[in-house]
């Protein structure tokens, strides 16, 4: 068996340990003579594993009781439908669209709502975070929308928008778990886990308890509704049972790690190294402003496309995969998850040395 080095934006690497204890239960999950697959979601087994998650979840982002977590399906997607729906109150709302996925995001709210946006980095492909200190926010906004970590373009929020006293909802999709955040500044947070904690299939929300309102907007399905979802405790429908069970590894994972300060800790130092690789290359080149520079992902070029795709094929043979970067910015992208290890961007780095080497005219 041959572990390759995945930088895969997502579905994306997770720690090693917890898949092999996932393959040691697969067949039988602590005697029950049964995988947490085959299990039912209202039996008492998989009460504690739902139930466990969320504990560990609450611990490792401080999350304060009057937040509810909730773990749905339909991916972050799904949410760019509900989040105008459910927070619908004057049917308007802020996006501040810095890539793709806020894009989505405010292309979604805009079937159903007025949404204005009041900045964007479009100008220059996204390569940086707007000046978010003092926008012109309508007064009557029922919220202002971000997108925190940029998994494309690899830009991040190193300082939240200035709301001007209105809900903030961020997505965390590819920065979910990579370092401390302050949940209070927040009215929701939400991503899909299939980045940084666990298999595809799972979106988790935490939601600050008066966001969550029986007076949505009137075509709301139920099963948009958070309140819906929160009244069952996730347990509505059938929920993704196996993806919460891995994210509950991943959660222990994260525990036995340290907790966030030192994930956070592990991240900046991976991603120093790379960004310092880049800084002092002539060869390979950053495409993001380094103010704004995301730590768990880093799009890089080479300023031709044909070295660009040898480098891509090469790295693969050499067990460093997944490498070649969106299509709408080109190039290469590392993501350097939690859990890709110091040795796998040693690795990353060592070949670009060589790949330069053998590439520069001497
Ligand atoms: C991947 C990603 C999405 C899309 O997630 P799905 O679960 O496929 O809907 C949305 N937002 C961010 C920040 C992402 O990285």
């Amino acid at each position: 068996m041959a572990r390759v080095y995945n930088f895969s934006a997502g579905p994306a690497v997770l720690p090693e340990e917890v898949l092999r204890e996932a393959q040691e239960e697969m067949l039988d999950y602590r005697g029950c003579g049964m995988s947490v697959m085959e299990m039912s979601h209202r039996g008492k087994v998989f009460d504690g594993i739902i139930k466990e998650a969320e504990k560990d979840l609450r611990e490792l982002m401080n999350i304060p009781d009057n937040y509810k977590v909730l773990f749905l399906q339909g991916g972050a997607h799904q949410q760019f439908s509900a989040v105008p729906m459910n927070l619908y109150k004057n049917g308007k709302a802020a996006y501040i669209v810095t890539g793709q996925w806020a894009k989505r995001a405010y292309q979604e709210a805009s079937r159903y709502i007025d949404a204005v946006v009041v900045a964007s980095s479009a100008d220059k492909t996204f390569s940086y975070i707007p000046d978010c200190s003092d926008l012109d926010i309508p007064e009557d906004a029922d919220y202002v929308y971000i997108c925190e970590n940029n998994t494309i373009y690899g830009t991040k929020f190193w300082e939240l928008p200035n709301t001007k006293g209105h809900d903030l909802v961020s997505d965390i999709s590819s920065c979910f778990l990579s370092e401390p955040v302050d949940v209070t500044k927040y009215g929701v947070l939400y991503g899909g886990v299939q980045k940084n904690v666990g298999p595809a299939g799972v979106v988790i929300m935490i939601i600050r308890e008066d966001l969550i309102r029986d007076d949505v907007l009137p075509c709301t399905p139920t099963m948009l509704k958070w309140k819906t979802q929160a009244d069952a405790d996730s347990l509505y429908n059938t929920p993704p049972a196996y993806g919460i069970y891995i994210c509950g590894k991943v959660f222990k994972w994260i525990k036995a790690q340290g907790g966030l300060a030192a994930m956070k800790e592990r991240n900046e130092k991976k991603a120093k190294l790379l960004y310092d690789f880049l800084d002092s290359s002539d060869f390979f080149k950053g495409t993001v402003e380094k103010k704004d520079r995301s730590i768990m992902n880093v799009p890089f070029v080479i300023g031709d496309k044909e070295l660009e795709a040898q480098f891509v094929k090469e790295a693969e043979a050499n067990g460093l995969t997944s490498l070649k970067g969106h299509r709408s910015v080109g190039g290469m992208r590392a993501s350097i998850y939690n859990a890709m290890p110091y040795e796998g961007v040693e690795a990353l780095v060592a070949f670009m040395k060589k790949f330069e080497e053998e590439h520069t005219e001497k």
